[in-house]
């Protein structure tokens, strides 16, 4: 996905600036640490010293480890507190700025650690000049996600030089490299602390670490972590709500990084999981979104019950919350029980985010993505019987080794015939330590780019058709709040994730509206509000 999309819900289609056409990055540098001494060393910490910065390393990252499935028993830790006493209050009069990067989970994990840092005293701010610990969550997707964020590692040298006590620190998917903690070891000396996905819930710990003491600190668990309930959380709304349902990935597509970033697929309980969309609902939200890598993979590893995505829809279907999402599920994992149960509707709404990569078999094999072309199609039109107004969108790589012209072209016949209503697209970027990064990168940047154009021009083509289908049309919006253009205008999202502009009191910010579209465009649709409330789509 592109960042900027998925952080702004989906809708349009944009091209990725990843660059292949640089020549192959040499992380052999970064592995060389002759120029480190060792200064001393402990069963659960070593000391070492980088050009006259201390780093106190507790973990790092080791890939061989992250990539192993063990079958070790997840536990589950209800923590009455995770903040350490000395540190309550820590955070009195000072402020944090958390800069998140990638998914919608990285956006949640955000809210996990402001809850955390809000415990210990602490205020938010946008400004990096007020900010007294600033945070960068991380994405390590694609190549330019990863760049974006040396960029500002970078930028942040000149404000800690100005304040020695500011505290910067890394986290997210990138800490979780071996080649970009050793990178930021050997040549970003200014960085305090740098954590993993893994272990969120010990940053006041480490922060406290990072306080105290002058070194660098490193903790980036590598093995999974186990899962943690009872995490205080700073939501970022009073409308919309993130509710993970899992952990990790175990699919292991070829050119992927996340299942080695974000460890084995690990389910929360049903229990807690329906607890806290309860929770939700009394306290007013209109929308969740329930996350996961690989969300319909849910449930596949609870020990002793057969209990999966369909059974949770099913139960939170009773929950008196208006609007239900998921994201993201897997072609293979989509059983026809989790589409009985959406077609009963409901809060359950009409959209399905249904990553497809290609349109060629023989590339879907070489992704390892376990099915073919004809399998999707086959379970797209299944869902689309079972649920005849849902909107259908994707996901598509271009430029994967050895695509060929042709193989290119039935990613464009499959768009045509399947007729998605938007799509993330993106330039194939390879990913250090996954199998695909050892296949030759041999198709052209100009090529990648060009199909990237083509396939843009199409899908913006077949949205923009979807969209007309809208005209004249009643919908019923959620309404999000000011649009980010012009804030005269209100915005909100469709039950099927369509984003409508149109002008009305703020008061309605937080509800649910109808509209009566005017204008349909091709990522949007303009319309006015309307009494009534006979819905057509
Ligand atoms: N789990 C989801 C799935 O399987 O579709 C999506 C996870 S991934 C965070 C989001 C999207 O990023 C993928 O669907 C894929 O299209 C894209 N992506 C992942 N790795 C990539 C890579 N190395 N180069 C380009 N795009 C990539
Ligand atoms: Fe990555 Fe594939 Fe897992 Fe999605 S299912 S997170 S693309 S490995």
């Amino acid at each position: 996905m592109n960042e900027d999309q998925r952080l702004g819900r989906l809708g349009n289609t944009q091209e990725s600036t990843d660059s292949t056409d640089k020549p192959k990055k040499d992380y052999s540098k970064y592995f060389d640490f002759t120029n480190a001494k060792v200064i001393s060393e402990e069963e659960n910490k070593k000391i070492i010293r980088i050009a006259g910065r201390e780093i106190s390393i507790y973990d790092q990252p080791d890939y061989k480890q992250g990539k192993r499935r063990g079958k070790e028993d997840v536990q589950v830790l209800r923590p009455d507190s995770l903040i350490p006493e000395e540190m309550k209050g820590i955070g009195n009069g000072k402020k944090y700025l958390i800069r998140t990067y990638g998914c919608q989970m990285n956006t949640h994990d955000s809210e996990n650690m402001a809850g955390l840092l809000a415990e210990m005293g602490f205020e938010p701010t946008e400004e990096t000049t007020e900010a007294d610990v600033i945070l960068l969550n991380t994405c390590a997707i694609r190549e330019n996600a990863e760049n974006k964020v040396f960029g500002e590692i970078g930028h942040l040298k000149t404000l800690k030089v100005e304040r020695p006590e500011l505290i910067v620190g890394v986290c997210g998917c990138m800490s979780q490299e071996e080649n970009v903690v050793n990178r930021i070891m050997q040549k970003h000396q200014h960085i305090d602390l740098i954590f993993g996905t893994h272990n969120i819930h010990r940053l006041p710990e480490l922060l406290k670490n990072a306080l105290y003491g002058k070194e660098m600190v490193v903790e980036v668990w590598s093995k999974e972590g186990d899962i943690v309930e009872n995490m205080p959380r700073a939501r970022q709304g009073k409308t919309l709500a993130w509710v993970n349902i899992m952990y990790g990935c175990d699919k292991f597509c070829t050119y992927c990084i996340v299942p080695y970033t974000r460890g084995k697929e690990r389910s929360r309980l049903p229990e807690d999981i329906i607890a806290e969309v309860r929770d939700l609902a009394r306290k007013g939200y209109k929308e969740i979104t329930l996350l996961g890598q690989n969300v319909n993979a849910y449930g596949k590893d609870l020990e002793g019950v057969k209990y999966g995505l369909g059974d949770l829809m099913d139960e939170i279907h009773k929950i008196d919350i208006p609007r239900v999402r998921f994201t993201t599920s897997h072609p293979r994992d989509f059983d026809d029980h989790l589409i009985q149960v959406l077609s009963k509707g409901g809060n359950l709404v009409e959209h399905i985010h249904l990553p497809v990569q290609h349109g060629n078999s023989e590339i879907l094999k070489l992704m390892a993505r376990k099915y073919t072309r004809e399998q999707y199609v086959e379970l797209a039109h299944k869902i689309k019987m079972a649920i005849p107004n849902a909107s259908f969108t994707t996901d598509i790589i271009v430029g994967f080794p050895n695509e060929t012209e042709e193989q290119f072209e039935e990613t464009l016949s499959l768009i045509r015939e399947i007729e998605f209503d938007s799509a993330f697209t993106y330039i194939y970027s390879p990913r250090e330590g996954t199998p695909a990064a050892k296949m030759k990168d041999n198709v052209p940047m100009e090529v990648k780019r060009e199909r990237l154009g083509r396939l843009n021009t199409l899908v913006n083509e077949i949205s923009a058709k979807k969209n007309l289908e809208y005209q004249d049309q009643i919908v019923e919006v959620l309404v999000e709040g000011e649009s980010k253009k012009n804030p005269d205008v209100l915005a909100g999202r469709t039950r099927t994730n369509r984003l409508v502009n149109f002008r009305a009191p703020k008061s309605v910010i937080g509800e649910i509206v109808y509209i009566k579209v005017t204008e349909a465009k091709t990522w949007s649709l303009n319309g006015e509000m309307v009494e009534t409330a006979e819905v057509n789509r």
